[in-house]
């Protein structure tokens, strides 16, 4: 079968960056504890781990060490209840999560009503939101209606969202009414390129398969889009989650991955698919 990969995919720099200083710190000290997973990827973090990394849900469980903030951030709650404790910080927030944090610092004290457009669940929101006092997340249209509009308002949007999603929600708060806006723009570039570069490859395949964790929201997100200009759009996490039923009939595929994807991963699937046409002959003899 004929493979095509999307001219960007895979690691990000801000996971590449956490994943160096987790094995930086581990041979150094043995043990970190690490604040909620730090990629959505379970090979990693089982490599990691039997290495000497703990993953937590909360500082509560931590009495003393070194604990590594992953690429997503912490909240500024977090960060104190970190130093009250007098535990070691090893900071692996990406520089882009950490300048949506100050520009909604700065937003709040220039006297903006700080919104974010975003998923309220995604750690990074929440990070942004303790570095604000009040700070509105927009995740649907429903929550639009929430906004106080005779506010001024301060606009960020998560680093992983889509830049139409980003210009439709400002166009509706627009449209809605408001003082004054400032509207800054957050979005990641790497995503961005990852997004349009899927985009344009999904357009010329058959096929199209977006690889990475089922919880990634980047690539949850990098599906959602490409599902929308071909159908026949496949989220797995590997090539063992494949049905290779959906690629009779196809000649060429697309792959695309999310950017908590290991190159490793990418490499086999691509290489199974390409060795594909063989295994065609012999699931579908009659086809042409
Ligand atoms: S997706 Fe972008 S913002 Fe998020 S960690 Fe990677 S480089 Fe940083």
């Amino acid at each position: 079968m004929q493979v095509r990969i999307a001219e960007q995919c895979g690691f990000c720099p801000g996971v590449r960056n956490a994943i160096a200083l987790a094995r930086h710190t581990l041979q150094s000290k043995g043990r970190v504890y690490c604040l909620g997973p730090i990629i959505h990827n379970q090979d990693v973090v089982n490599e990691l781990t039997s290495m000497g990394m703990k993953t937590v849900d909360s500082i509560d469980s931590i009495s003393e060490g070194t604990v590594l903030i992953r690429s997503h951030g912490a909240t500024k709650k977090q960060l104190q209840e970190i130093e009250n404790k007098g535990l070691t910080v090893v900071d692996a927030t990406c520089v882009l999560v950490k300048r949506v944090q100050k520009i909604a610092a700065e937003l709040e004290k220039q006297g903006y009503q700080v919104v974010i457009i975003g998923d309220r669940q995604h750690p990074e929101v929440q990070a942004v939101v303790g570095f604000a006092e009040h700070v509105q997340v927009i995740g649907s249209e429903e929550d639009l209606h929430n906004l106080n509009l005779h506010k001024k308002l301060g606009v960020i949007c998560q680093t992983t969202q889509s830049p139409d999603h980003f210009a439709e929600m400002v166009a509706r708060i627009i449209k809605n009414g408001f003082s004054e806006l400032k509207v800054v723009n957050t979005l990641c570039r790497e995503t961005m390129h990852r997004q349009s570069s899927a985009i344009e490859l999904c357009r010329q395949v058959d096929i199209m398969f977006v690889l990475g964790g089922l919880h990634s929201a980047n690539t949850r997100k990098l599906a959602e889009l490409c599902k929308k200009c071909n159908p026949n759009t496949f989220h797995l996490q590997n090539w063992k989650e494949l049905d290779i039923r959906v690629l009779f009939g196809k000649r060429v595929a697309g792959v695309t991955a999310g950017a908590s994807t290991p190159d490793s991963v990418v490499q086999e699937f691509v290489e199974r698919l390409r060795q594909f046409d063989s295994l065609t002959e012999t699931a579908c003899p009659n086809e042409t």
